[in-house]
Parts: structure tokens; sequence; C-alpha cells
């Protein structure tokens, strides 16, 4: 009489906590599955879309002329052996796609860790903040400290000659000083750095125009076909 009287509570409950699990305890967002590692930071989906991680950047890889920045290949292999063998969830942000058409996310494992943290974690890769997808910020900036600390990767012989670079509190690139877009900076906005390290420490990333030496042609198709729209 107990036994039974007890059973169809106990159904509800196990039911309702099957539910909450499956809706919240694993995460929001969207499960999916990695075809193709392109590199460090992009991944092309078995439907075909190609996910850029958000919130970082990885060396680049060209793919036509087989080379790549230090730490490049090290990192698309990282990357692989995170998300390659099986399913990843995808978390949004403010922004769903990038002007490329590419799928903007921060890519979850099963086991709850995100695959964009764990890379800069590990110096595979730097923090790149970009409004208004910056929900992690923070905390991807926490691991890039940890990194740099560290000197894991792309930290570890990092060599520099001291000099003057300048940020954008709000696009938080910096630039060479004798930058165009660096002079134009409004005065409120303006923050210096005297290395480059100093920079990343405190979050910001180089700015492409200026920073040639941080471009490889390649980025940011990764593969020869243009990306699907
Ligand atoms: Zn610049």
């Amino acid at each position: 009489m107990q036994s039974r009287g007890n059973s169809v509570p106990k159904a509800i409950t196990l039911g309702l906590l099957l539910l909450v699990l499956l809706a919240g305890g694993a995460g929001a967002g969207e499960w999916a599955a990695v075809r193709r590692v392109a590199d460090g930071d992009t991944v092309e989906l078995t439907d075909g879309r190609l996910v850029r991680y958000l919130g970082i950047d990885a060396p680049e890889i060209d793919h036509a002329a087989g080379t790549a920045q230090p730490f490049g290949f090290e990192a698309r292999a990282r990357n692989r052996e995170l998300v390659g063998t099986g399913r990843v969830r995808l978390e949004a942000d403010v922004e769903r796609f990038d002007a490329y058409g590419r799928t903007l996310a921060y890519v979850f494992l099963p086991d709850g860790s995100m695959v964009n943290e764990a890379l800069i974690r590990e110096g595979l890769a730097f923090c790149l903040a970009k409004t208004p997808n910056v929900k992690h910020e923070e905390r991807l900036l926490r691991a890039q400290r940890q990194a740099m600390e560290a000197r894991h990767g792309i930290w570890r012989e990092w060599r520099e000659k001291p000099g003057r670079f300048i940020g954008n509190r709000n696009s938080r690139r910096f630039h060479r000083p004798e930058c165009p877009e660096a002079k134009r900076i409004r005065p409120a906005n303006r923050v210096a750095f005297r290395t480059r390290w100093e920079a990343h420490w405190a979050g910001y990333s180089p700015s492409r125009e200026c920073q040639p030496d941080f471009v490889i042609p390649g980025d940011p198709t990764p593969w020869p076909s243009p990306p699907p729209r």
C-alpha cells in the first residue's frame, strides 16, 4: 500500500528531474557534430554550416600554401582533439552570424567545458573581444592571463621590442601609433601600451590593418570554396 502510494509522485518527480536535466542542466543551446576542423577557431558541422568560435582568434593557417603562423597547426590539432569525435553544444551570443555567413558560437563539450576557453588557456589562441558578442569576455580573459603567466603556447617564446601601441577602449583593438586609425581614436577612448604583451594582458587584440605580421592570407575563408550562406 505504502509503496504504491509513493510510486506516482516518485514517477512525476523523476520525470520533472529528467526534464530539468534535458532543458537546463546540460546547458541551453543547440547540439551539433563537427565534420572538419579548419584551424583553431573555425570548424565545419556535419550539416555544412561553418562555425567561427566567438571571443577568440587562433593563429592563421594558409590552406593553399600549407603554411601557418606559429602555433597555427598546433591550435588546429588541439581543436580537432577536442571537438573532432563527438557532439558539441553551440551557444550563441547577440549576433548569430558574421559578415561571411559563418555561425558565431561558444562551443561546449558534453562534459560542460568550453572549447574557446580551453584553447585560450593552452595558449593556442588569444582573446578577441568583439562587441556586442562579449558574454564570456571576462571568463576568456581570465583564461588568457593564466596562459600568459604559465607561458603556454604562443606566450612561451614571446619576444618583442618595447615600443608604443595605442588601444581603443571601444573596439578593444590596439594599433601602431603611426596607424591612421590610431590617430582617429577619441582621446577619451585612447589607452597606451608599452608592449603588445601588455595590450593582450588588458584584453586588447591587434588591429589587422596595421599589424601585417599577424595576418596570413587565407582567413576568413578556411577552404578554397566560399562558405555557404
Ligand atoms: Zn591600425
